[in-house]
């Protein structure tokens, strides 16, 4: 791997470079010479998969746009460790959110990640939604989380004497996580195992060689660097579609937004647990649900608005009253003015408005080229997984497989 410079004389990337973490530029670009693989991306994934190949004696750089790692879709979202019970059997979500919901809870004990098995009803408020409760659950012991129990109404009102439910569906296993801790956590191990995080820097072209990949990156200047890379992993999250596009793979993603309200302070604590209505039967997103922080904070949402490919996070505030009539069905000590706009989230969706369900796509699809395209939730949660399941991947590219 070397690189080239290919913008302003005599002037280098690393306008980041003194800040914490964060390589100065020339001894990068003396290091890079040696370099196997180039991450895309330093959010939840792009840092979990670096920490995990730098393991395996392999040179890792991760490159990002933003000033530092985290501002993407991993720093906007509802932390919620899930248990793997809504997505289809079979699918990589399911299989990934499973084995990652696992591998978390070992890791945030082992590193003292800040997190809370809080667990989390679904629950129906009429008779109908009662059936969906009893697919949930099948669905459930399809995937393998098999410490979900059905719960009746009495046993709903002695774990959340504040909610309003017939029945439903008790997930002990379900919790919440500090993302950003958790991406601490991978940044360090990346950096110990002598991975390079490159932040500033915006990957703008990429071209096929014969032994890999010229990559073309631009700083917040305009100055332009290029350089080459054995293998590369796409982990751009909202822009995982533009960077496969670059090799001429051709996959489109949907921004589905997701805006959250806050529940005012005098009601912290009064509901211990997640509390989630029956889900959307068509996948887009889990209904206006009630999440808790690490420090016990309620909130409300996400709900999930296709917008136009425009990162705007200001939340619709016009919304209030939509999230009040759903959140009041189950929530009945909510009262109107509770309710304020809190933040938003975006989702990188392959599915489209009115399309089926579409699972993660993790995919060599160019020699030594993994494209991780469509990574919305359950993401956080199987960061762990997915990381061991691109390492896998690589094992196979480097034993010929
Ligand atoms: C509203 C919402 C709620 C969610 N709730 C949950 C939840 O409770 N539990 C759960 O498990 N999952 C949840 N998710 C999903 C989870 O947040 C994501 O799956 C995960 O954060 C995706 O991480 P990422 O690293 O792929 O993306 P990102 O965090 O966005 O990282 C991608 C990085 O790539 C960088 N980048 C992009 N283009 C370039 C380029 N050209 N050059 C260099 N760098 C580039 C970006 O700046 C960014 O930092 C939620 C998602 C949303 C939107």
């Amino acid at each position: 791997m070397s690189w080239r410079k290919c913008g302003k004389a005599g002037r280098r990337h690393g306008r980041n470079g003194d800040e914490a973490g964060f390589v100065s530029v020339r001894p990068l670009l003396e290091r890079l010479m040696d370099a196997d693989v180039t991450i895309i991306g330093a959010g939840v994934i792009g840092l979990a998969v670096a920490a995990e190949l730098s393991e395996r004696r392999l040179s890792v750089y991760v490159i990002e746009k933003n000033a530092s790692h985290g501002r993407g879709i991993s720093s906007r979202n509802s932390e919620v460790v899930h248990a793997g019970i809504y997505y289809p059997a079979g699918s990589l979500k399911a299989g990934l959110c499973v084995e990652g919901r696992e591998l978390l809870y070992e890791l945030c004990l082992q590193h003292k990640i800040p997190h809370k098995k809080t667990g989390k009803l679904i629950i129906a408020t009429t008779e109908n939604e009662m059936d969906q409760i009893g697919q949930l659950m099948n669905r459930a012991m399809q995937n393998g989380v098999s410490s979900v129990c059905l719960v009746d109404q009495k046993q709903i009102q002695e774990m959340e004497p504040n909610i309003r439910a017939i029945g439903g569906l008790y997930s002990p296993d379900t919790g919440i996580i500090s993302a950003h801790a958790l991406m601490d956590y991978y940044l360090q191990k990346a950096k110990m195992n002598g991975a390079e995080i490159v932040c500033g820097t915006e990957v703008v072209s990429i071209e096929t060689e014969d032994k890999g990949y010229r990559i073309g990156t631009l700083n917040g200047q305009g100055e332009g660097f290029e350089f080459t890379s054995e293998r590369v992993i796409n982990a751009s999250g909202l822009h995982s579609d533009i960077i496969a596009r670059m090799t001429g793979k051709d996959y489109t993603l949907h921004y589905c937004k997701g805006d959250y309200f806050s529940i005012a302070n005098a009601k912290n604590g009064i509901v211990q647990r997640l509390v989630y209505p029956v889900p959307e039967k068509n996948h887009v997103g889990l209904g206006v649900h009630l999440t808790l922080d690490l420090s016990g904070r309620m909130k409300l949402g996400p709900d999930a608005t296709y917008i136009d490919r425009v990162e705007d996070y200001k939340v619709d505030a016009d919304k209030k009253d939509r999230f009040y009539e759903s959140a009041v069905k189950f929530l009945p000590f909510i009262r109107r003015e509770d309710i304020v706009p809190d933040m938003s989230g975006i989702r990188p969706k392959l599915q489209g408005p009115g399309e089926a369900f579409r699972d993660f796509v993790i995919s060599e699809d160019m020699p030594g080229f993994i494209n991780l395209v469509g990574i919305e939730s359950p993401g956080l949660t199987a960061a762990p997984a997915i990381a061991r399941y691109v390492k896998k991947m690589f094992d196979g590219m480097q034993s010929g497989a």
